[in-house]
């Protein structure tokens, strides 16, 4: 009987996510903070050509691990594991499936700003 070996129902999928979000919390404090809050905002939105995120004064792209913000080229060089807030919401969204898409080129949509 495989089923005498499952516990109820006290795995549920979004486990994994929550554990995910309180190690980044942990790790990371304020910056763990803001990539929450982020998200839970909808403001990690998914374009056609890139992942956005926008911040209080701007909004930065974030492409294969890498973001156009001043912070994240300092500390990207310096420490893999120092990310800044606008990664760990790229990072966060996409394991949570949070992200707000937008079926359109960022590319167009940043020219009519
Ligand atoms: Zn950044």
């Amino acid at each position: 009987m495989p089923s005498s070996n499952r516990k109820g129902n006290s795995l549920p999928p979004e486990n994994s996510t929550n554990t995910y979000v309180e190690a980044l919390l942990q790790k990371n404090g304020t910056r763990g903070e803001k990539a929450l809050e982020a998200i839970q905002e909808d403001r990690v939105k998914q374009y056609r050509d890139f992942t956005v995120v926008v911040g209080y004064d701007d909004e930065y792209i974030v492409e294969d691990g890498m973001c156009t913000c001043k912070g994240s080229e300092y500390t990207i060089k310096s420490d893999t594991n120092k990310k800044c807030w606008h990664l760990l919401a790229v990072d966060l969204a996409e394991r949570t499936g949070s992200t707000d898409y937008h079926d359109m080129w960022y590319s167009e949509v940043r020219d009519l700003l």
